[in-house]
């Protein structure tokens, strides 16, 4: 006689198959589903601007009990004081982008104009990472875009120790929260951060690693392909293999991708 299972599992099942659906409906450009529960009990996690958390434009899925959403990780940052970039920062950048999406963008730290404007690549390597994003099919609002620094370290030197263990943890908490299926990590500060490693990008670049079970591709960040036009072909290719295996998972971009 095969066992009972326990109902509150077969729930949570059923709850996480939902969102899943809810979520490929959302990448795929379905948004005239209505349901008046989900719109009351929507989080506010559509966040536009670091320091501003407007709720979302569509309705998403409901938020799980004990779950945190982007408005209370954006909440713990707080008018962060732990590292002492806050000391030349103009305004902290949280992150941009959809609450809850299959595909996250994971840069090093804001420059000058994100740092003014509190958003991330919002600069020259952000036009780059913007038409990057495109050509796999995809736009800000549907992916989320993060940095591994949520403060521009001064005249763009590289990130500090110090620095980067104070906002790796929140860095980790919004990931839990958006839950992507793939991590695309740009450059090496990024991908060090997120894989624990120091090997060479280019040793990393090109296949997909794991962080706590989610697939992260390392590829160039933006600026160096701005600098070395002739390795964007390389990127490309990185990026055609995380278009790929999301459809192999049955996500498909909103927008048709040049694969
Ligand atoms: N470079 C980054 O790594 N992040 C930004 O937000 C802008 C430039």
């Amino acid at each position: 006689m095969s066992e009972r299972s326990d109902p509150r599992d077969e729930l949570r099942g059923l709850a996480r198959d939902l969102r899943r659906h809810l979520e490929v409906l959302q990448v795929m450009g379905v948004h005239s589903l209505r349901c008046e529960e989900m719109a009351e009990e929507a989080p506010p996690e559509a966040s536009t601007e670091a320091g501003s958390v407007p709720p979302p434009a569509e309705p998403g899925p409901p938020a799980e009990p004990g779950r945190r959403t982007l408005a209370v990780v954006r909440e713990e940052v707080g008018e962060c004081t732990r590292c002492k970039l806050h000391e030349t920062r103009t305004r902290l950048v949280f992150g941009v982008g959809a609450g809850e999406t299959p595909l996250m963008f994971v840069g090093e730290a804001p420059g000058a104009e994100e740092d003014r404007r509190g958003e991330p690549f919002v600069g020259a390597a952000g036009q780059l990472l913007d038409k990057m994003i495109a050509a796999m099919g995809w736009t800000r609002e549907t992916v989320y875009i993060a940095n591994v620094l949520m403060c521009r370290p001064p005249g763009n030197r590289d990130p500090q120790p110090d620095e980067v263990s104070q906002c790796l943890p929140f860095l980790h908490r919004k990931i839990e929260v958006i839950r992507p299926r793939i991590i695309v990590a740009l450059g090496k500060p990024a991908t060090h951060a997120l894989l624990s490693t120091t090997a060479p990008i280019s040793a990393l670049r090109g296949r997909f690693h794991d962080f706590r079970g989610i697939k992260v591709m390392p590829t160039f960040h933006p600026a160096f392909l701005l600098r070395q036009p002739d390795r964007k072909r390389e990127a490309w290719s990185d990026l055609k293999q995380v278009i790929e295996d999301l459809e192999r998972i049955g996500v498909r971009s909103p927008n048709a991708p040049k694969v």
